[in-house]
């Protein structure tokens, strides 16, 4: 038996004071986010409309570090800071010589890292006097997250839900239930988006997009009403970076500092949180350091997408967002992981992949669930379909040190647990689940379609 530290914990005391923003240390800025209709650079008044003020200037800031109000801080010690786990067991399954760490965010108590920027958005909102929240949610873990925000807060909240996930998977309709949400699924005849969809496609199984749509549309036609996005924008990446400042140091307690770090991939937010942090020290101080970004083949925006202007919703009423993109009409796969479902990514998160200061890797959904066994029988958690794409690329990193006989640090984010995900399990045990390769004919359609904006 080991008696090394497995698990590394910081005291309530240590949890981060400031999130931090990784623009503050870019040398090419990301290009600015446009009006759609001006097609002019957008400024944060822009966004005010949509969203609460603070964070209009969150998405804006250049400042290098954001001070987290102590309301929130003390919301977040209800389960942070989150343990930083040593995958013994995995490294000892694998019999890799690799040395690989997680960032447990599964341990919040609806299960994901969501609740990390579900808080300040609540507490923004709050402060704001906004009675009232509408979003979407795609698996269901934005808006369970939110819900319990909400509650907190004292905020009402209507949840549009991807109608694929509101049948697949009908107990995270219940958590927002038992948090006093209301949950629609989309698309839904409430919003003239969620009408124009049905119309074209009346047995569409929603995607995030229409979701965003029907949300934005249904906030902005109701008084004292905000709308909240949980992944892509830079607000919500910023809330995340307190679990890279976290494990940031929980490597230093365990004497390391990783060779590469992973995150799956849906719009980029459990990514760039665990990632930003370290990949600070490849900006500032040339550290050697590789960071991928593990997305589904089935939506594969970094590694076969398009670096364009793009909306991030579907019928096209965000801003035009500089972005990866497999086009904002592309309809993915019915993938389990439907957290990663998303047709973009993040304005930063696409600006790295531009510059190659940041990689990515598209798994295909066998392997995942592949990924998440292996994970599961060696660690006891099961993970959430989404997060088992960044277990199946530690794998695919850890049999490669072990096939070139190198000592290597890995660490990744668990964004979350799968235990309200297995019926997705169940068809992967059952042989039902299949891979699902996407013809490049598919993207180029989609992808064709938009204007170029970028040169
Ligand atoms: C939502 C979600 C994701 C994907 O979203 P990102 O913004 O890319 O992090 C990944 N894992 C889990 C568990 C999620 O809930």
């Amino acid at each position: 038996m080991s008696t090394k530290p497995k698990k590394f914990l910081l005291s309530e005391q240590e949890l981060p004071a400031q999130w931090y923003n990784i623009v503050a240390d870019m040398k090419n800025k990301p290009l600015p986010p446009l009006n759609p209709g001006t097609k002019q650079p957008l400024v944060a008044a822009d966004l005010e409309p949509i969203f609460a003020k603070e964070l209009c200037l969150q998405e804006v800031t250049q400042e290098r570090y954001v001070d987290i109000p102590e309301e929130v801080r003390e919301v977040y010690k209800i389960y942070r800071p989150t343990p930083l786990v040593r995958a013994y067991a995995l490294e000892k399954a694998l019999d890799t010589p690799a040395h690989i760490y997680f960032k447990n965010e599964s341990v919040s108590p609806v299960g994901s890292h969501k609740l990390n920027s579900a808080i300040p958005q609540a507490y923004y909102n709050k402060m704001q006097g906004v009675k009232h929240i509408t979003t979407e949610t795609g698996a269901g873990q934005w808006g369970t997250a939110l819900s319990f925000a909400c509650k907190l807060f004292g905020l009402d909240l209507k949840v549009f839900m991807v109608k694929i996930s509101y049948e697949q998977k009908p107990y995270r309709k219940s958590m927002m239930n038992a948090w006093g949400a209301e949950v629609i699924p989309s698309p839904s005849n409430q919003t003239n988006a969620g009408r124009k969809i049905l119309s074209l496609h009346p047995n569409s199984s929603g995607s995030l997009g229409t979701a965003i749509s029907e949300a934005i549309e249904a906030a902005v036609s109701t008084p004292d009403t905000k709308y909240t996005l949980g992944s892509v924008l830079n607000h919500v990446i910023l809330h995340q970076t307190v679990i890279g400042l976290e494990a940031e140091k929980q490597m230093a307690m365990a004497d390391e500092f990783p060779d590469v770090v992973i995150g799956c991939f849906g719009g980029g937010s459990n990514f760039s949180g665990i990632a930003f942090p370290f990949l600070r020290h490849k900006l500032t101080e040339g550290k050697a350091l590789r960071v991928i970004a593990a997305e589904p083949a089935s939506c594969p925006k970094l590694t076969r997408g398009q670096f364009q202007y793009d909306f991030g919703d579907e019928v096209g009423t965000t801003p035009l967002l500089p972005m990866y993109t497999l086009g904002h009409d592309f309809q993915p796969a019915d993938i389990h992981a439907g957290g990663l479902r998303y047709h973009g990514a993040g304005t930063i998160v696409s600006q790295l992949n531009r510059e190659k200061l940041i990689e990515a890797q598209d798994i295909p959904q066998l392997e995942s669930f592949e990924a998440a066994t292996v994970f599961a029988r060696a660690e006891g958690i099961i993970p959430a379909p989404e997060s088992a794409h960044a277990i199946a690329s530690t794998i695919r990193e850890a049999k490669k040190a072990k096939e070139e006989g190198v000592k290597k640090t890995i660490l990744f984010n668990l964004s979350g647990h799968g235990l309200i995900d297995m019926s997705a399990y169940d068809l992967y045990y059952s042989g039902k689940l299949t891979n699902y390769s996407l013809p490049q004919e598919e993207i180029e359609k989609s992808v064709s379609k938009l204007e170029k904006l970028v040169p």
